[in-house]
């Protein structure tokens, strides 16, 4: 029997939905339409049924005395357990995530369930009509009619079930009552008949405006998930550096601040790294950009590729790389994670038209013991990079405390030479430039001093990087040319000067533009100067170095590529520059009588001098062996402690008078041991040099 029910109640269950699948409002393809209906239904289930049970429940009770009990008691209970079950059944549901799926399914047995229950509740009001007086008469008419109205607003947002209900509810009840023989039940059926047609136009215009609503939201999500993939990917670009598709500087500072902000109160530590390539310029210089961009892919690739966990790889720029290494690693780690990175970027790179020996350099920054902010990190890391670049190229350096000092040592040296007064502090002194053939000083070389009131006597070397890095090297430069240039005056005529350019000075069109104009306006004439530039000037900016010694030369001056062999410089480089001389860095002087590619390379630079007719200076010379030894493999004009060490602006009158009388006791001593008539061709005393008061020549 009940099998039997349920089946009947199955078959009228999908007929109606197959009814009503066709009705507006029914279930559509747009997913969050759907989502949203169920959501605004679920919202109005409680009040829907709450009507539904207190009003069939005063219904009854009102018709308890008059009407069997199977109308008042067993049917409404029956009724009542269906509406209760559905009512617990959405309340159960009513936090549960509301997917496309499961609202479908609730949604999809609402307009049936509707159809079904209004009409079990029109049937069983009709069967209560005929019982009780005619108050109670029109309480029928009234429960249908409010009940109804009441339900259809609960199911605006779901047209299907509220057009169903209408069906199955106003209809039977307009004809009902229009059918009876009371007009006042007549008038009551065409009122409520009229309602409801408003009312179901009231609806659908409601449910329209939901419809559209949903729409726009729709749009407003689908514009919103546009703007957003849009600026994820301007984020993306932002971030990325477009070449090496490695994260880029940027990216790399916002990691390095996270890290620093996640690790406030946990102190995770974490390794700072700094790659820089050695030799990647000549490889770009040389064989072009094009070669110089696929060598970086390269390089980025393997860094990409290198087995290490929780390894954050940047390209800073240029041939500059970032890493970020997380964990809390031991010196004895970051080195061998050091000398694996070099290893692996030291690997030839096997470009299209040549296989470049480029090596990298690694300087690391622990946190928190080696830096505590990302300025610190990044500092002192590059710090030790440049530390590796200049002793151990190829390798790695951890910052320590050792550099620290340092950095602490040069900060004292930026304020107090902030604060120096150059002009009385700094003063050039001068070191003889031999011509071993003829044992005669054939010109100085002028080297800065700076005698700190605070610090004493600071090296060159460092106080001239010290004022490149504040921006004072002009003014320096420009203070020490007229200062060399008042005691050459007083010179003889034949002496040449060489004067030191750093490279900032040579990128400076108008330190340069001031030298110029300091060689006019001294005693000196131009031609008897020597400018020197390192190789460094040449890597920043080799096209303004080429013209900033051009316009020397036009001056009438000379110009000599100073510690020739440490840098970059190509022999295309040599070829390009207007150059006069060479001069080869004291350090292969040094290893040269024990050390025999050192000799070799100083042998290669005095021929390659000799064929592009340049002179060529040998710097470094401290000992006999070693003049004998340069003069062996054809060098000539040399420099070095064996001849004089820098000397005094005043000491260099007393130094020549002593060479010009050590030359005449050699020439007549060697003349006493040549036979008469040969001893013009041994060699005459000294010339006596012109002084500053005699004609100049041109
Ligand atoms: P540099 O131009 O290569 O100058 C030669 C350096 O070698 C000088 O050091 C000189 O004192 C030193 N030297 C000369 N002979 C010997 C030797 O036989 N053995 C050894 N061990 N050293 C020798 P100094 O004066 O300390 O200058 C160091 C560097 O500072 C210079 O190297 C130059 O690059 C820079 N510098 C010096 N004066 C100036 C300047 O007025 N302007 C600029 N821009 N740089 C300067
Ligand atoms: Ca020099
Ligand atoms: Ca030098």
């Amino acid at each position: 029997m009940r099998s039997a029910m349920s089946k009947a109640l199955r078959i009228v269950l999908s007929a109606l939905r197959s009814v009503t699948r066709r009705l507006p409002g029914t279930l559509n393809d747009e997913p969050d339409l759907v989502r949203a209906q169920a959501r605004a239904f679920s919202r109005q289930v409680p009040l829907l049924y709450l009507i539904l049970l207190a009003n069939t429940a005063i219904l009854s009770f009102t018709h308890f005395a008059v009407a069997p009990k199977m109308l008042t008691l067993y049917i409404p209970a029956v009724l009542a357990t269906v509406c209760i079950a559905r009512l617990t059944h959405w309340w159960t549901n009513r936090n549960l995530p509301l997917d496309e799926d499961k609202s479908k399914r609730l949604l999809g047995a609402t307009t049936p369930l509707a159809g079904v229950l209004g009409a079990a509740f029109t049937i069983w009001s009709f069967f209560l009509f005929p019982y009780g007086d005619a108050y109670q008469q029109s309480q029928v008419f009234f429960y249908m009619s409010i009940t109804v109205i009441g339900c259809i607003f609960c199911l605006m947002h779901l047209p299907s079930a509220a057009l169903t209900l209408t069906a199955v509810v106003i209809l039977p009840l307009a004809v009902f009552f229009s059918a009876s023989d009371q007009p006042v039940f007549v008038a009551m059926a065409v009122n409520v008949s009229l309602v409801s047609v408003a009312m179901i136009a009231i609806l659908s215009r409601h449910y329209r405006e939901f419809v559209d609503l949903i729409g726009a939201q729709r749009a407003l999500i689908a514009q919103n998930a546009q703007t957003q993939k849009l600026s994820d990917e301007n984020h993306r670009l932002a971030n990325l550096d477009t070449l090496t598709e490695l994260p880029n500087r940027r990216r790399f500072l916002e990691e390095l601040s996270l890290r620093l902000d996640s690790s406030r109160g946990n102190p995770a530590g974490f390794v700072v790294g700094m790659v820089d390539l050695d030799g990647f310029k000549p490889v770009n210089d040389s064989f072009g950009h094009a070669i110089g961009d696929k060598l970086l892919i390269q390089v980025a690739g393997r860094l990409s590729e290198f087995p290490c966990d929780r390894f954050l790889v940047a390209r800073l720029g240029g041939d500059e790389f970032g890493l970020i290494v997380d964990g809390d690693l031991s010196d004895a780690e970051i080195r061998d994670l050091g000398r694996r990175l070099c290893s692996v970027l030291g690997e030839p790179y096997i470009l299209p038209s040549v296989i470049a020996p480029v090596s990298a350099s690694v300087g690391f920054c622990r946190y928190p013991d080696g830096g505590r902010t990302a300025e610190q990190l990044f500092e002192y890391a590059d710090y030790a990079l440049y530390h590796a670049k200049r002793t151990l190229r190829g390798s790695a350096v951890i910052f320590d405390d050792r550099h620290s000092k340092e950095i602490r040592a040069l900060a004292a040296i930026e304020s107090a030479l902030r604060h120096a007064d150059l002009e009385r502090e700094v003063r050039p002194v001068f070191q003889p430039i031999v011509d071993a053939h003829e044992n005669r000083t054939i010109g100085f070389e002028a080297l800065a001093r700076w005698e700190s009131p605070i610090l004493g006597s600071v090296s060159p070397a460092i106080f001239i990087a010290a004022a490149e890095r504040l921006g004072l090297i002009g003014t320096v430069t420009e203070m020490l040319a007229r200062k060399v240039l008042r005691t050459v005056a007083e010179w003889p005529m034949d002496l040449r000067i060489s004067f030191n350019l750093s490279a900032k000075d040579i990128a400076s069109p108008d330190t340069v533009d001031h030298l110029v104009d300091i060689v006019h306006a001294s005693l000196v004439q131009p031609h008897r100067i020597d400018f020197e530039i390192t190789e460094t000037a040449l890597v920043n900016d080799f096209d303004q170095a080429k013209i900033a010694l051009q316009t020397l030369r036009d001056l009438g001056a000379r110009t000599s590529l100073d510690d020739f062999g440490t840098g970059y410089s190509s022999l295309s480089h040599v070829r390009q520059l207007p150059l006069d001389k060479l001069k080869v860095d004291r350090s292969f002087v040094a290893e040269m009588e024990h050390h025999q590619p050192s000799r070799d390379i100083v042998k290669a630079v005095l021929d390659l001098a000799h064929n592009l007719r340049f002179d060529c200076v040998v710097e470094g010379v401290e000992t006999a062996e070693q003049v004998a030894l340069i003069r062996e493999l054809g060098g000539r004009l040399m420099q070095g402690y064996h001849f004089a060490r820098p000397l005094e602006a005043e000491a260099v009158e007393d130094y020549l008078r002593t060479e010009s009388r050590r030359a005449a006791r050699r020439s007549r001593s060697e003349a006493a041991e040549i036979p008469d008539g040969v001893e013009e061709a041994a060699g005459a005393p000294a010339e006596p040099r012109n002084r500053p008061s005699e004609p100049l020549s041109a």
